[in-house]
């Protein structure tokens, strides 16, 4: 389409947010008495209601009985952890730190996971104590497990995170197929499903996530449909009957030009046929998405303040408050190959028409600190807001804050 009118490529409109009167509103309330309220620019806002939109409208477009499962590492505020863990089916944790958090939301403890590269022993002793599901992706995490186990005299409750023998294709970031340091190779599982029931630890099933940040519903199918088929065969090795398959996820949202939502469609007709299946070869197993960003990235902004106006050899930089000590996301340097911009408004110009292309820059002294490169946005004063939107996750928590000292992110749920 875009080839063919050969205009160049525009971002997905971002019509989530409402703005009356020219101002950006954030669950209703107008950008500045926001940021009056938060009493600090920059800041994060979250938007609760569209949060729990989010979710209804997957529970409406999957399959009932497909659990989601929201991966708390795309953003761990406390309180807006709080509020998914009402939403959702369960909680995923990557640390002893998240589990903390999903705990204290009141998470139900059957329904939390834990999956990391990494995990240490005391990690592993505080998950079998709290009763959670722990994701073994090493055969090390074996006689540790058994040994928090008989300490505690409580089972310790096992999945096993596959690495797969394929990828998820045309994704933002590989976590699967190849060497990895995720999970255990396929090749492997029948000797560590040997090793787990020798231990005598609680089998309960597998996880596999492929791959993350993908809007192809083709590729997402494929690696759904390969993971099913790995884990049935798998399935045959288990010391128990598989309970919880985690398919993965995976499913991106739209940050650069060119990009469109994702479309579900298939992907739901695909799972619905995983799930006739799966009552057959698996009859015992609940069958579990897990998302991150996909939850969480487009109910959140990004909000700054222009400090300066700086015209060099005739291109305007917009300096903010912000950067990429707060936004490494939106800087381009988070995983992304090429920069590309996130989409941006002037949060007090809403109604405004693209009056100049600027740069929009942080206070950092490196030349990585950009938010925005050669946008056109309406002009933007001194004291203007510049807003960034689809930074709902990876955003105030994947950012090295202590980069130059500057004042800390400020983060609201709304
Ligand atoms: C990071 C991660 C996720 C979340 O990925 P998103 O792209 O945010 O959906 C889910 N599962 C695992 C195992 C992860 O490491």
């Amino acid at each position: 389409m875009t080839q063919a009118t050969r205009t160049p490529p525009v971002h997905a409109p971002m019509d989530q947010f409402d703005a009356r009167n020219g101002e950006l509103l954030v669950g209703g309330i107008p950008l500045a008495q926001l940021a009056a309220r938060v009493g600090q620019t920059p800041f994060y806002a979250y938007d609760r209601q569209l949060l729990t939109a989010r979710v209804q409208q997957l529970r409406t477009a999957l399959p009932t009985g497909i659990k989601l499962h929201y991966a708390m590492k795309a953003n761990p505020m406390p309180a807006l952890v709080g509020h998914m863990a009402g939403l959702v089916d369960g909680i995923d944790v990557a640390s002893a730190g998240e589990l903390k958090v999903a705990l204290d939301a009141g998470a139900d403890p059957a329904e939390i996971s834990f999956a990391g590269p990494g995990k240490r022993d005391a990690e592993l002793h505080q998950a079998v104590a709290a009763g959670i599901l722990i994701n073994v992706e090493s055969f090390r995490e074996v006689p540790a497990l058994a040994t928090a186990s008989q300490a505690l005299g409580l089972p310790a409750r096992v999945a096993v995170r596959v690495n797969p023998d394929f990828e998820l294709k045309a994704s933002g970031m590989k976590m699967g197929g190849g060497p990895k340091q995720f999970g255990v190779d396929a090749e492997a599982v029948p000797e560590l499903l040997a090793a787990i029931g020798e231990a005598g630890l609680a089998f309960e099933g597998f996880h596999l996530f492929a791959g993350s940040q993908n809007l192809k519903p083709e590729a997402i199918v494929e690696a759904q449909q390969k993971s099913f088929a790995l884990a049935c065969r798998l399935a045959e090795h288990a010391p128990a009957p598989v309970r919880f398959l985690n398919l993965g996820g995976g499913f991106g949202i739209p940050y650069f030009p060119g990009e469109a939502r994702l479309d579900l469609s298939a992907i739901a007709d695909n799972l619905a046929q995983i799930q006739a299946d799966a009552a057959r070869s698996l009859p015992e197993a609940s069958l579990v998405i897990e998302l991150g960003r996909y939850f969480v990235g487009e109910a959140g902004i990004y909000v700054c303040r222009v400090l300066d106006r700086k015209v060099s050899r005739g291109h305007t930089y917009l300096v903010t408050d912000g950067g990429l000590h707060h936004h490494l996301s939106a800087s381009g340097n988070f995983g992304q190959i090429i920069r590309k911009n996130y989409p941006v408004a002037i949060g007090n110009r809403m109604d405004a028409p693209a009056g100049e292309a600027v740069s929009i820059v942080g206070p950092l002294c490196t030349p990585l600190d950009i938010l925005g490169d050669k946008m056109a946005l309406p002009t933007a004063c001194e004291g203007d807001f510049v807003v960034i939107y689809q930074s709902g996750a990876y955003g105030a928590s994947a950012s090295p804050q202590s980069f130059l000292g500057h004042p800390a992110i400020a983060e609201v749920l709304v």
